[in-house]
């Protein structure tokens, strides 16, 4: 069983995502828990969460194939102390909002270190995901993978590892992998995109991959650069994702579409879910 879908807009109210991932023939998705741009949101209220996990089953979604994606204003590796302990409510906030919906994970980017040693960066970054854990003991955390640029953390398996290993609540901690990410950071996705799964499978095991993003890359192998693409029209290629997803460690985990061709999206996830 694969799940594969889209990255789907909660606008006008986080229930309507399961109906808009389905529209497109989806069978998972990720979504934001709440307006990423802004700090402050109204809370969740509970007949709202209630709304989404009965469309979630009516859908025939299981919550296993969703993956929510944390706001980006969270940056977990800042030296800046206010930055950091208002990225730790928000982070918190999220994860309530989480397990509200009755999902079970969120994805979080390690953030950038800024300034000073990239070991405390890796410190703060971990201690932040712990403190998230301790405060919402039902979820778990899925770093995900970046493409370097700049002072960003978690663009390599062995930084991945650093973060992982710092971490109190390793059971509880797994990773999301991008492919666009990973083409930014120099893994060949397009010449060996099995490989670097099998690769990742040798040195975490196959539970540390909580989720993927599927996208391709508008730019080249190395770049550090993070810019998606709709399958097939970057410089990964087509034939990359079937192989992707006919990995072992693709089955029962989110496989979520950030690509920016809304249209493409129906024809994107059919293309997947054919492979299996
Ligand atoms: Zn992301
Ligand atoms: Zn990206």
């Amino acid at each position: 069983m694969i799940f594969v879908g889209p990255h789907v807009s909660i606008a006008g109210s986080v229930s309507l995502a399961p109906d808009r991932a389905r529209a497109v023939g989806a069978t998972g998705f990720a979504i934001f828990t709440k307006n990423q741009r802004v700090w402050k949101a109204p809370a969740l209220k509970e007949e709202d969460a209630a709304a989404f996990r009965e469309r979630l089953a009516a859908d025939g979604f299981v919550p296993a194939a969703v993956l929510p994606h944390a706001g980006y204003l969270i940056n977990p590796a800042t030296p800046d102390e206010a930055l950091w302990e208002k990225s730790l409510g928000l982070f918190i906030d999220e994860a309530r909002r989480t397990a509200m919906l009755g999902l079970q994970m969120i994805n979080i980017h390690p953030g950038a270190y800024k300034e000073g040693a990239r070991e405390d960066g890796i410190a703060r970054a971990a201690t932040m995901v712990d403190r998230v854990l301790e405060e919402v003991p039902s979820i778990s955390v899925a770093i995900e993978n970046t493409a370097g640029a700049g002072t960003i953390l978690g663009s390599s398996f062995e930084e991945l590892d650093a973060l992982l290993s710092a971490s109190k609540h390793q059971e509880r901690v797994g990773f999301t992998l991008d492919t666009a990410h990973l083409c930014g950071a120099g893994y060949d996705v397009a010449a060996d995109p099995f490989g670097i799964l099998d690769s990742f499978v040798s040195r975490f095991g196959r539970g540390k991959l909580l989720g993927m993003h599927l996208n391709d890359s508008m730019v080249p192998l190395g770049s550090r650069k993070d810019r998606h693409a709709p399958l097939g029209r970057g410089c990964i290629g087509r034939e990359a994702f079937r192989s992707i997803v006919c990995h072992p460690a693709a089955d029962s985990i989110p496989l979520i579409l950030e690509t920016p061709d809304e249209s493409a999206w129906p024809e994107e996830a059919a293309y997947l879910l054919s492979a299996r």
